[in-house]
């Protein structure tokens, strides 16, 4: 898909114009200095992990056609980006990990390109582009993908299954690893993805299927993610996959695949989803996305991840507890994006939350006894160890204490503001902020807003700094009554 060029001149640029052409000097040519282009900047400035995403642009769309050969391992791919500069630009960059580049068009024109730094492709485009422009970046490329090693979750990004399939999977960036992209949580854009794997083999991705199509090559799966996607939430599998079709209660449509050997306990978790998203609604609002479902890889990796619409399972991971975590993010975390990794909290602690919300609902658990026992075993070195931190915790301490300690902060703060001021925080956050980005000081001052309560104190303890909270804090309300 490309855009039209919708742009218009800025009124005082025009004048600029006009004003030279009155003066005779016929200066009326796009010259990138004249018109301020610059190049954008090569990182979107995250505090953990400057040079993942890009400035000057933000994307709209991504439309990927793929052809893929699981048996040569060989991609090759035509992209589309359909953006919008937020500044001129003389070039400007995208992400891409290892890959070959073949060719670049901006808008139709042959553009200028370089590889670069760990994972910067500048594209020169013949022509400035300018502010408010819409822009069309056409990218045909090729290779074998490969993982990138984090040092906490292992491999992310595409990796290679044992059945000669393949998948996406990985935070915080994964999206790098198999086509061009502003991988930063900051740009949100919808994706559509046309991809033609061998006759045998099935594809799932993100969204809304689109039918299939055959061909010489194979047969094409279309896939299309019309909510906007942060770039590390979309993903492929490709797979030998028992596909299972259904419908939440609001007609959005289910689609789960399992690779061969998913358990039956597995499948009867998977199959309580539209209970479980019915459940999640009623805490967190409604249903954020246009798709829902599940992807239940064969592989153990070292995580479960909150690919939108439809999370993406480790093997083995298949159980109740994950599920409800995973499609709790959809609210926190996919549809509620970070501004920043620092604010991480704002997915994994809501999500871990969740589970606590889901037990006490479906199987009575007491959530004053649950937390009383959390808080009783837990030893000094978890209060003090330099990851227990809920917010800017540290690169590559993001995924630690946000499971632990994070749903108890949660409750804690329950028990200090009162059940319905904690429940609408719960149940407007997400709409407030729908398909957009939030940071966890923004949610502080909106749960000091609600409750009419100065929480610095309360923030301070169980989220700012290290330790354990005093007991004003970790005994607050019904938690301090025997
Ligand atoms: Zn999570």
């Amino acid at each position: 898909m490309t855009s039209p060029n919708r742009w218009r001149r800025p009124a005082t640029v025009t004048a600029a114009v006009i004003a030279c052409v009155s003066l005779g000097s016929g200066v009326a040519s796009a010259d990138s200095t004249f018109w301020g282009g610059k190049p954008g900047a090569d990182g979107a400035g995250d505090s953990y992990y400057p040079q993942d995403g890009n400035g000057g642009y933000n994307v709209d769309d991504y439309n990927l056609a793929v052809d893929y050969d699981p048996a040569a391992r060989q991609l090759d791919a035509k992209e589309v980006i359909s953006a919008r500069a937020t500044q001129s630009l003389s070039s400007f960059n995208l992400d891409l990990s290892g890959l070959t580049v073949d060719s670049v068009k901006v808008d139709g024109r042959t553009a200028k390109f370089t590889r670069g730094g760990e994972h910067e492709l500048t594209i020169t485009p013949a022509r400035t582009i300018y502010v408010g422009q819409h822009f069309s970046t056409e990218i045909v490329y090729h290779g074998t993908p490969a993982p990138i090693d984090d040092p906490a979750l292992g491999n992310n990004g595409w990796q290679y299954s044992a059945s000669g399939g393949a998948f996406v999977a990985g935070e915080p960036k994964s999206a790098s690893t198999w086509y061009p992209v502003n991988d930063t949580p900051l740009d949100k854009a919808t994706f559509h993805l046309a991809i033609t794997v061998p006759d045998e083999w099935g594809v799932i991705a993100n969204g809304k299927e689109r039918g299939t199509r055959k061909g010489p090559k194979g047969t094409t799966h279309v896939w299309s993610e019309d909510t906007p996607a942060v770039p590390y939430m979309t993903t492929v599998a490709i797979e030998k996959w028992e596909f299972d079709r259904t419908k939440l209660s609001n007609g959005t449509p289910v689609v789960n695949a399992y690779a061969p050997g998913t358990s039956d306990a597995t499948k009867a978790a998977e199959g309580r989803l539209p209970e479980i998203i019915d459940f999640l609604s009623s805490k967190f609002g409604p249903y954020p996305v246009d798709a829902a479902g599940g992807i239940f890889l064969a592989e153990p990796i070292g995580f479960s991840l909150e690919t939108l619409s439809r999370p993406i399972y480790s093997g083995r991971a298949g159980n109740i507890g994950t599920i409800v975590h995973e499609n709790a993010h959809q609210w926190y975390g996919d549809s509620v994006a970070v501004k920043n990794w620092k604010d991480v909290c704002l997915n994994e602690c809501f999500a871990s939350y969740a589970t606590w919300l889901w037990d006490e609902a479906k199987s009575g658990v007491d959530l004053k006894t649950k937390y009383l026992a959390a808080v009783n075993s837990a030893s000094a070195t978890f209060w003090n160890s330099p990851g227990n931190k809920l917010y800017d915790m540290g690169a590559g301490r993001e995924f630690t204490a946000v499971y632990s300690k994070g749903p108890m902060a949660l409750h804690a703060l329950k028990n200090t503001i009162g059940a319905p001021a904690f429940d609408f925080v719960l149940k407007t956050w997400p709409t407030l902020h729908r398909n957009g980005n939030a940071g966890f000081k923004e949610f502080q001052k909106y749960v000091e807003l609600v409750s009419h309560k100065n929480l610095q104190g309360f923030f301070d303890a169980w989220f700012y700094v290290a330790g354990k909270p005093a007991p004003e804090y970790l005994y607050p309300g019904d938690l301090g009554k025997s």
